[in-house]
């Protein structure tokens, strides 16, 4: 895994090509204590904690869970912020069930992550 400085040069250009440049976005190595902390999960690649209003976010990369897949999770993630607008929008008109369908938004945001990765590959 790059260090933070190269981690977070590469969200920019990634950002670029996404045209989610207005995000303000950091990224942070984390261990599985700090995920479950975020997320009430340690067995997961990643998580972006993302605030709406003020188009900021942190994007933790677990270490101790395939660290060698940091490139697939951060565009995971930045996918995730790319579409959390209408995300957002879903989200307030939704009841518990239909809520439970938004695995087919994680299907989708992974298949986008793999297109993406496809055209763009890690350097
Ligand atoms: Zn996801």
């Amino acid at each position: 895994m790059p260090n933070i400085e190269e981690l977070n040069n590469i969200v920019k250009k990634l950002q670029e090509i996404m045209r989610i440049q207005d995000w303000d976005i950091e990224v942070a190595i984390a261990n599985k204590y700090e995920i479950k902390d975020e997320i009430d999960d340690d067995n997961i690649y990643g998580v972006s904690i993302r605030h709406m209003k003020m188009k900021t976010a942190k994007i933790l990369l677990n270490k101790d869970h395939h660290p060698e897949e940091w490139y697939a999770t951060l565009v995971h993630e930045l996918k995730h912020i790319q579409s959390s607008d209408m995300l957002n929008e879903m989200k307030k008109n939704m009841n518990d069930k239909q809520f439970d369908s938004l695995i087919y938004y994680e299907q989708l945001t992974e298949i986008l992550t793999k297109e993406f990765i496809t055209l763009y590959p890690q350097k």
